[in-house]
């Protein structure tokens, strides 16, 4: 099929992407990578008025390390950007790990950070990594600019805390404690589709005991979600292999799994258990490998 005319805008400055948006009230849409996007306009799920397209906006897409050791990206950095960049494998090699899984080579060459975040697919990787990483989103309007903490932004399938006027132009990730563990692990039917369910974890140690553990989960409730009672669980604990179990479970209990064609919620849920027990033992490996 193809999409229902629209206005074609393409902005050279925030400040005109910003102003065209204002003008549409509400019924523009920004046009980042397009891949999200283009198949909506072209099933007609979406008919707006205009698309502002944001690519030629300089500086958008820049990825830069800034102050206390906190990563920086621009929201038109791309997938495959995040992928490739030695800065983000070294710093956050969680977000290094899970951006290969974020669908086929050719779709991560073009899909943006903000697009990412501002679609909010539930089985999206970036926005469950926003979450695990504690990330503020910036967003700017003509009307001034938010900070928003991931936890805040993400409200449910498709849908953020952004208002009809706002650009998301950055994504911040804070440094991670010193000598953090990490594991990521998702299940998909094929190489390149979404997850059914992805399971991400960040584990510090002191002296053997957890300081502080994240983790999070995608593929399996409205929104990538925190298991902040399993989080609970680990935290002040020493390694135990059912320490490990009981946190997988617990994690479990806390999503809203649905049935789809691809899979049920039971089969979501064993998944969950699964994953969340081998990525508790990677991150705790890694994190005594760093203590040691
Ligand atoms: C076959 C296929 C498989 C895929 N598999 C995966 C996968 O496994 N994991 C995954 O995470 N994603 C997957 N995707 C989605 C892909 O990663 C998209 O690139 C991403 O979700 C959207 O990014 P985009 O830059 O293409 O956004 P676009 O498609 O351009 O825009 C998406 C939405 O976000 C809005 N938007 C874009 N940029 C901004 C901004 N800066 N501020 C505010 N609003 C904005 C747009 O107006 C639109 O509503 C897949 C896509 C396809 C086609």
């Amino acid at each position: 099929m193809k999409p229902a005319a629209f206005d074609y805008v393409q902005s050279h400055s925030l400040e005109e992407a910003m102003v065209a948006l204002r003008k549409y009230g509400g019924d523009a849409k920004l046009l980042a990578g397009g891949q999200s996007l283009v198949p909506l306009l072209n099933f007609r799920l979406l008919r707006p008025a205009a698309l502002i397209d944001i690519n030629r906006i300089p500086g958008l897409d820049r990825v830069e390390m800034i102050a206390g050791d906190a990563l920086r990206v621009g929201a038109l950095a791309r997938h495959h950007t995040l992928e490739t960049s030695p800065v983000v494998a070294r710093h956050f090699p969680v977000l290094h790990a899970a951006m290969a899984h974020v669908a086929h080579l050719a779709i991560r060459n073009r899909g943006t950070i903000g697009g990412s975040l501002s679609h909010a697919d539930p089985a999206a990787e970036l926005p469950m990594l926003a979450l695990l990483l504690d990330a503020i989103i910036t967003a700017e309007s003509t009307g001034g600019t938010r900070h928003l903490a991931a936890r805040d932004f993400l409200i449910g399938a498709l849908t953020t805390a952004l208002a009809e006027d706002e650009i998301v132009t950055a994504v911040e990730f804070p440094a991670l404690p010193a000598g953090a563990g990490w594991d990521f692990a998702e299940f998909a039917l094929r190489s390149g589709d979404f997850a059914i369910a992805a399971v991400a974890a960040v584990l510090t140690l002191r002296d053997g005991v957890v300081g502080e553990a994240r983790i999070a989960l995608m593929g399996v409730d409205e929104t990538a979600i925190r298991a902040s009672a399993a989080e609970g669980l680990l935290q002040g604990q020493r390694y135990r292999p059912e320490l490990i179990r009981a946190a997988a479970r617990s994690a479990c209990a806390a999503i809203n799994p649905i049935t789809d064609l691809r899979a049920s919620a039971d089969y979501r849920r064993h998944l969950v258990e699964i994953l969340a027990e081998r990525v508790l033992a990677g991150a705790w490996n890694r994190a005594e490998g760093q203590a040691a």
